[in-house]
């Protein structure tokens, strides 16, 4: 399994903030307080004692940056603000794309070189919104792409599944039972190719090891050498792989 986040949320009181959420952190070791922004998971390390009231009130002084960091570190907020129009970027397989908006005899939606082309029917209302088209084209390719390369994937390690199942995860890219059943989240086919690999090769290897010893690690190496760098992506960006 693979799951979004390295850290496990800490425990805590968490302040709501303008678009974002604040974990506190007390501590007896400090004597002022500090904010820490990073991969969009923003904690304040306060003293013991320190009163939630002056703790808010630092946040909301602190909002702009803590908004400029979140912005510079991730990009999603930038990206949740997305609006569909035309020359929009959006990521398929690694590769940038921009949208295109037409009108045409017939609805579709189709990947032409580094365009993502939407027709619609001139003066009629389009059967969904943009980002429903786009979303459930991309989940049509992430099955496919999916279990193409799982089958191959499957036969160079030598190991069999029962089935793939491509769906919306909430916290996860992948997951594999014990009957041998394989989930992918579809938003896999956002990243490049590489770190796709290297999610199929990582689920796979979990029908011969059931767990992340370093056994299993070494296996995973074998079909996928340099998985580090991808298992570092996807922690880095992973949150990046929206549309
Ligand atoms: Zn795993």
């Amino acid at each position: 399994m693979i799951s979004f986040f390295k850290r496990k949320p800490v425990p805590g009181d968490i302040i709501q903030g303008d678009g974002f959420e604040v974990v506190i952190l007390r501590t007896n070791r400090r004597k002022s307080a500090s904010i820490k922004v990073k991969e969009s998971y923003i904690t304040v390390t306060v003293p013991k004692w320190a009163r939630l009231s002056d703790i808010e009130l630092l946040i909301a002084k602190k909002s702009d940056w803590i908004k400029k960091q979140l912005l510079r570190q991730s990009a999603v907020i930038a990206l949740s603000q997305r609006d569909y129009t035309e020359g929009e970027k959006l990521y398929y397989r690694g590769r940038q794309l921009t949208l295109s908006l037409q009108n045409n005899s017939e609805e579709s939606i189709s990947i032409k070189g580094e365009q993502l082309i939407i027709s619609t029917i001139k003066g009629k209302q389009a059967t969904q919104s943009t980002k429903e088209l786009i979303s459930n084209h991309f989940k049509e390719l992430a099955n496919q792409e999916l279990v193409e390369r799982t089958e191959r994937f499957a036969k160079m390690i030598g190991t069999t599944y029962t089935a793939i199942r491509v769906k919306q995860y909430k916290s996860r890219w992948g997951s594999c039972s014990n009957q041998g059943l394989i989930s992918y989240n579809w938003r896999i086919i956002i990243a490049p190719d590489p770190v796709i690999d290297y999610i199929v090769i990582h689920e796979l290897c979990h029908l011969i090891e059931h767990n992340h010893s370093p056994r299993f690690w070494s296996l995973v190496g074998q079909f996928s050498p340099n998985y580090k760098e991808q298992r570092n992506w996807l922690r880095k960006k992973g949150l990046l792989l929206v549309i």
